[in-house]
Parts: structure tokens; C-alpha cells; sequence
């Protein structure tokens, strides 16, 4: 069978605008309709070639191609596989370009029903399975480098016996008889433009196509049980208290064979012991006894990622702050890193022997013993702001 103009099939000049396109092929597509002509193959024909024929020529690249080299440049493009002849586009296909096309006018309602009718292919399995919420507590070490945390989760899983089925066994699951298995039904209506059919799911197997003659014993049915999977997920690294984040498929286990729901995992970070987070900074208080802070000493501190040495120099002031360039946590989305802040806390005695209580007192009037700030030492308000910067 030699193929017809597109152009042509439709009735349109080859100079046609989309919207030009597009009326005609909805007045063709209505003309030749399968439900307003029942058991006319020609009519059949006719709408499947007008569908083709659209479906090129709506497409502003095949459009081009087709204008160019004509049917050889578009054989095989088209989903319905073309080529093949007018009867290339399969009639689901054909509904599915509907929703465009028809969706937003009065012949939705009649197109839109038959439509989901076209899709029948797609029956829905089962009812899905609902989402599962799991917190999982990190570490500031784990957030700072990343982790993968294999978690136990009690949920719905798929029932071993029947393989999500809920059929005793592969003879009793049968096709539905009120649908003949494609999950809907069709009803005749009387409308103004003819009779139109519209689509519904099937009350019987609920659009499953299948009913179940014996259930399985082990899950009475359901397809599935409840029990347990062990759940392997990669945390990035940067994460932070109260994110989310979805694992697909990892949640109830559908009933019959149905979609399984998501996992979500919300995060929840575990205090450190020494350690403070502020967004990406971390903050750490360092005690420094008083002759230290005086005559300056090396220090180890903790951070998120091991130990790091910091030199503290003579006479540091209580409050002074030591920025560990770049050894925060790293930001989620971004190389964006945080520093570490270490404010200095000179620790003052609170008991005292005579002997030093003697010491000290001699000491006491000294004249650098006496306070006296000079422009370097930051006032307190400055350093509240350099922590949270
Ligand atoms: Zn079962
Ligand atoms: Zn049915």
C-alpha cells in the first residue's frame, strides 16, 4: 500500500499553521472515530492514517524532516513504529495524542474516557504501598565525610508463597470475566453527536484484569506480609538535622503486586559531646589554665575529622577565638566549606592552698596584673558576630 500525503489525509496545504493542523485533524479524526463507527475497518484505517499523519506533522521536527525527503524521512521515528504502512500507529498511541488534542473542549469528556480505554494495556496492579518515615541519627563525624547506613525497617514485604500475587496458585488467578482482563469497561452513551463510549475501570477486579479464585494462605490474599528488609542508603555528605531524603521503592510493599511506596529517612544529628554546629561552622570552647594562657602552649583539639594541633601564643585573652580555616562541615549541594571556631576560656581557680593563695597575693599589685585592653582585643560584641558569621 503506497502512503498517502500527510498533507493531504489531512486536508491542509503544506503551508498550514499548527493550529490549522490540528482543527483538521480533530474534524477527521471525529469523522472516522472508531466509536461512532462500529465494526468499519475503512473507517479504521482512515482514523489510524489521520493519526499518523498528525502526529508528524505536529511535531516541528519530523514536521521538517517529512517536508524534505517525504515518508522516508520520518519511517521509523514515530513511536507506534511507522513504516509500516497507514496501520503503523497502534490505537493506544492514538488515545494518548487525545489528551492534547481534545482535553481542554466539550469532546474531552467522550475523548477522555476513551482515552484511558486506549491505554488499557496499562492495567493497574494492586494498590500501591504507602510511604515509610525512618529517623536515622548521624554523627558530626558521619555528616562531615559521608556514610552508607544499612537499616532494619519493619514494613510490608512482598509475600515469598504467591510472589505478590495473593493467588493459593497460578490456577486461580483468572481473567476477569466482567472485563475480559484489560481492567475497564466500556459504556454506550447517547449524546447530540452520536453514540459515544465512555470508559470506566471495572468494578469487578478493580481495573486489575485478574480476580483470584483461591487465595494464598500465607498472606491471606494480600500479596504481601509483614517483616523486614535490611535498607542500604548513601548519606552525603553535609547533610543536616530535619532533611529529607526518599528512597524509592524501599517502603510498603504493595497489596497483589502493587507499586511499592517510597522510604523517607529524616535526618537527625546526634550531639557531640565537645562540639557545636552553627550551620557549617563548628564551635568548640578550649579551657586554658591561667599560666598557660600566659606563657602560650601547643593544644590538641577535637574536630569532625580527627585531631588538630593549634599553637596558642603568650598572653591569649579569655575569649579570644582561633579559626580553623575549612574544617566545618561541607555544605550538601555546594564545595562550600565551614570553618571550625575555637574560643579561648582561661579557667580560674576556685581553690586555692595558702601556699598559692600567698603567691598570688604578692602578685596582685602588680602593674600587669592590671587590665588594659588595647584596640587589638575585640570587643565582646564583635566576637559574637565572628562566631555566627
Ligand atoms: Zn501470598
Ligand atoms: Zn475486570
Amino acid at each position: 500500500m503506497s502512503k498517502r500525503d500527510y498533507y493531504e489525509i489531512l486536508g491542509v496545504s503544506k503551508t498550514a499553521s499548527a493550529d490549522e493542523i490540528k482543527k483538521a485533524y480533530r474534524k477527521v479524526a471525529m469523522q472516522y472515530h472508531p466509536d461512532r463507527n462500529p465494526g468499519d475497518k475503512a473507517a479504521e484505517e482512515k482514523f489510524k492514517e489521520a493519526a499518523e499523519a498528525y502526529e508528524v506533522l505536529s511535531d516541528t521536527d519530523k514536521k521538517a524532516q517529512y517536508d524534505r525527503y517525504g515518508h522516508a524521512g520520518v519511517a521509523g521515528n514515530g513511536r507506534g513504529g511507522f513504516g509500516g504502512g497507514g496501520a503503523g500507529m497502534n490505537m493506544d498511541d492514538i488515545f494518548s495524542q487525545f489528551g492534547d488534542i481534545f482535553g481542554e473542549d466539550l469532546f474531552g469528556n467522550f475523548f477522555g474516557g476513551a482515552q484511558r480505554g486506549g491505554r488499557g494495556g496499562q492495567r493497574s496492579r494492586g494498590v500501591r504501598g504507602s510511604n515509610l518515615r525512618v529517623k536515622l541519627k548521624l554523627t558530626y563525624e558521619e555528616i562531615a565525610k559521608g556514610v552508607t547506613k544499612n537499616i532494619k525497617v519493619k514494613k510490608h514485604v512482598i509475600c515469598s508463597a504467591c510472589s505478590g500475587s495473593g493467588a493459593k496458585d497460578k490456577g486461580s488467578v483468572q481473567t476477569c470475566g466482567t472485563c475480559g482482563g484489560s481492567g475497564q469497561v466500556r459504556r454506550v452513551q447517547n449524546t447530540f453527536l452520536g453514540q459515544m463510549q465512555t470508559v470506566t475501570t471495572c468494578p469487578t477486579c478493580n481495573g486489575e484484569g485478574t480476580t483470584v479464585t483461591a487465595k494464598c494462605t500465607s498472606c491471606k490474599g494480600e500479596g504481601r506480609v509483614y517483616g523486614e528488609e535490611t535498607v542500604s542508603i548513601d548519606i552525603p555528605a553535609g547533610v543536616q538535622e530535619g532533611m529529607q531524603m526518599n528512597v524509592n521503592g524501599k517502603g510498603n510493599a504493595g497489596e497483589r503486586g502493587g507499586m511499592p511506596g517510597d522510604l523517607i529517612i529524616l535526618i537527625e544529628e546526634e550531639p557531640h559531646k565537645e562540639l557545636h554546629r552553627e550551620g557549617l561552622n563548628v564551635a568548640y570552647e578550649l579551657h586554658l589554665s591561667f599560666t598557660d594562657a600566659v606563657f602560650g602552649t601547643q593544644v590538641e583539639v577535637p574536630t569532625i575529622d580527627g585531631r588538630a594541633k593549634i599553637k596558642i601564643p603568650p598572653g591569649t585573652q579569655s575569649g579570644k577565638i582561633f579559626r580553623l580555616k575549612g574544617k566545618g562541615f561541607p555544605a550538601v549541594n555546594s564545595y562550600e566549606k565551614g570553618d571550625q571556631l575555637i574560643q579561648v576560656s582561661v579557667w580560674t581557680p576556685q581553690h586555692l592552698s595558702a601556699e598559692e593563695k600567698a603567691a598570688l597575693e604578692k602578685l596582685s599589685h602588680s602593674p600587669n596584673f592590671k587590665p588594659h585592653p588595647d584596640k587589638n582585643d575585640k570587643n565582646f560584641f564583635d566576637k559574637i558576630k565572628e562566631i555566627f558569621s
